[in-house]
């Protein structure tokens, strides 16, 4: 039975490719022309129900629903942010949560998505990770996160997404093969139709996956969470640290980049009395020269409940970011969005 078959064992019809539903509707003595119709209701059109599928009969219909699941995530809730940013809460067909963000700019208009309901790696100043991972987000869920993200954009924002971020809760290179197979339906003509270009998968830092990345030439962009400039900082507020050093990081992103030559980014978390002195920066400015990435984002720190940690001062910030740019580092500071709903970087936790 397959993982995400119900008790009766009937499979989710969005888990068979294009050529097992043409076998199944071969089998069914229907012309081969109907996998292609609901191939295109199931992905293109994004239908949520077999009675939507308006082009097949009543009678085939029903022999669907029958031989077939078709789970969809639905959204939950939503909260917008005097900014614009909208957080919604989505619902898995047996109710598990988890969570996603819209971000308008002038210039772009980005979903935020999740790869895992919970997440396991337990990073000190992430609320998710205060949540115990349940399960692994299946692809079509995740393409469902999108799809719902890009209804919202165009209504609320009268405009399409441009972007995706794998941003949200979990640790998308732990859940390898459903973030692959979400990219490849979104990004795919019959799917979304989205550039792999416009799409980032963020990384707290699992060294062998990243150069599986690269040995699947995968056409996406990558980001590092790297928020400390040495080991001994990192293993403080990353535990995925104690197993995935710096070296071992440094090395699988330069292979990556050998074998993809796609965009790197380092992001990176200020923290109040713990990266965010010179000598960090000086940390920093001597890592990214190791490391063959484009751009370094300065995040501002969004305090959390369960965690100690701060924001620095603006000072602070300020003579950090300067160091940067005098030592010639692509680096960028990011505003947080959406903090009044607890929808920034790190603030993730289904509490809607
Ligand atoms: S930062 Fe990412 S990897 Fe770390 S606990 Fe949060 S969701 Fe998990």
């Amino acid at each position: 039975m397959s993982a995400t078959a119900n008790s009766k064992g009937v499979r989710n019809i969005r888990e068979l490719s294009l050529d097992e539903l043409t076998q199944y509707f071969e089998v069914m003595g229907e012309p081969k022309f109907r996998a292609k119709q609901v191939w295109e209701w199931l992905w293109a059109k994004q239908a949520h129900s077999f009675s939507a599928m308006t082009n097949l009969s009543k009678e085939l219909r029903q022999k669907l629903g029958e031989h077939f699941t078709l789970p969809v995530l639905t959204i939950d809730a939503t909260q917008q942010s005097s900014d614009g940013t909208v957080k919604s809460r989505f619902r898995t067909h047996e109710g598990h949560l988890c969570e996603g963000v819209l971000i308008p700019t002038e210039e772009r208009f980005t979903a935020c998505v999740s790869s895992q309901i919970g997440c396991s790696l337990a990073c000190k100043f992430c609320a998710t990770g205060y949540i115990d991972r349940k399960r692994n987000i299946d692809f079509d869920e995740i393409y469902d996160e999108v799809v719902l993200l890009n209804q919202q954009s165009e209504r609320i924002y009268g405009h399409k997404l441009t972007n995706i971020v794998f941003m949200g809760m979990g640790e998308p290179l732990l859940n390898y093969k459903n973030v692959l197979r979400a990219i490849e339906r979104i990004t795919a003509p019959d799917g979304l139709g989205m550039s792999p270009r416009r799409i980032t998968v963020s990384t707290a830092g699992v060294a062998k996956a990243i150069r599986q990345l690269g040995d699947d030439k995968v056409k996406f962009k990558l980001a590092l969470s790297l928020h400390a400039p040495n080991d001994a900082k990192r293993n403080e507020i990353m535990n995925i640290n104690a197993s995935n050093d710096l070296q071992s990081l440094v090395d699988a992103l330069n292979y990556f980049y050998q074998q993809t030559k796609n965009e790197i980014t380092l992001e990176y978390i200020l923290f109040k009395d713990f990266n965010d002195s010179q000598k960090d920066a000086e940390e920093l400015v001597k890592l990214y020269r190791r490391i063959p990435a484009d751009l370094v984002n300065i995040i501002e720190y969004n305090p959390i409940d369960l965690a100690k940690f701060e924001k620095p001062t603006e000072e602070m910030t300020d003579a950090f970011m300067g160091y940067l740019a005098k030592n010639r580092v692509n680096a960028r500071l990011r505003r947080s969005r959406g903090k009044d709903i607890d929808a920034a970087c790190g603030q993730l936790a289904n509490k809607n």
